[in-house]
């Protein structure tokens, strides 16, 4: 891909950068000329990942190995980031977890944890990110929630109630931060192939497939565009956002 200095110059911090979404983010990103902070549970994914970033552009990159669901953790790499790399004007939300289970099954362990990650973990990450903002430029916060989190998805109730608020509280967010000139929009993937999907059977897969416009399940590159879009200043004008990258469906 040609560089085309989107985000030249900026900091950004990416959760979930291990895998899938995030990793193609924190990529597209350092390819834009952004420097990256790629936080995530899984310290090796982390620290591949970072290692694998473009720094053609005099960008520097760090990963953190952090929990967004402790708020110890959220506090200490917010901290720890701007020390490594500078002030951070863009955040992205891309850690997530499933714990698939029909609701008479379900356990209000499989409830919480999902919610403590999913909702609560992009919570923490952006009231930090908020509270050590001061920069002068504008500020972007991309949060991946998902289409399910508007259309429900049996054996989901935690994870559909964590992405429907994760689109309500990005609308929240985008009203209190635009005065502070930061804007929060959200991304709402369809059906994408990353490590999260690969465990869905081979016939929830083929069902999937039939109801998606496109007949493919996207690629991770293809939500980081839209997320680049939204972190870039191409969408200056876009606050409150739910943007679906589905493939029609
Ligand atoms: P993925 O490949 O599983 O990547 C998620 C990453 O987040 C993993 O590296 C995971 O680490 C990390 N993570 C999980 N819990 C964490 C925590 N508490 N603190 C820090 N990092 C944590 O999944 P993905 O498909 O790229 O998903 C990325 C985001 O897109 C998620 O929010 C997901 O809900 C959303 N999404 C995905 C799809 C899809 O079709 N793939 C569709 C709609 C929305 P571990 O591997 O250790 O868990």
């Amino acid at each position: 891909m040609s560089f085309t200095g989107r985000l030249a110059g900026k900091v950004a911090v990416i959760t979930g950068g291990s895998s899938g979404i995030g990793r193609a983010v924190c990529r597209l990103f350092a390819q834009e000329g952004a420097s990256v902070a790629v936080l995530d549970r899984d310290k090796i994914g982390a620290k591949e990942t970072c290692a694998s970033l473009s720094n053609h552009h005099g960008n520097r990159h760090c990963f953190v190995h952090m929990d967004v669901s402790s708020e110890d953790d959220v506090v200490a790499c917010v901290k720890s980031v701007e020390g490594e790399i500078g002030k951070s004007t863009i955040l992205v939300n891309a850690a997530g977890i499933t714990r698939d289970q029909f609701l008479s099954k379900m356990s209000g362990k499989q409830f919480d944890d999902v919610i403590a990650v999913n909702l609560k973990g992009s919570f923490l990450m952006t009231r930090e990110f908020v509270r050590a903002f001061t920069a002068e430029e504008p500020g972007s916060i991309v949060n991946i929630a998902s289409i399910v989190g508007k259309t429900g998805n049996i054996g989901q109730a935690n994870y559909t109630a964590s992405k429907a608020g994760v689109i309500g509280m990005t609308k929240t967010m985008s009203l209190e931060l635009a005065r502070k000139n930061i804007r929060c929009n959200a991304v709402l993937p369809g059906f994408i192939k990353t490590p999260m999907t690969d465990a869905v059977p081979e016939e929830v897969i083929k069902k999937v497939l039939k109801a998606i416009p496109m007949q493919r399940q996207g690629h991770p590159g293809e939500i980081a565009n839209a997320c680049l879009f939204l972190a870039s200043e191409e969408s200056s004008y876009i606050t409150g956002t739910a943007l679906e990258v589905t493939g029609g469906l």
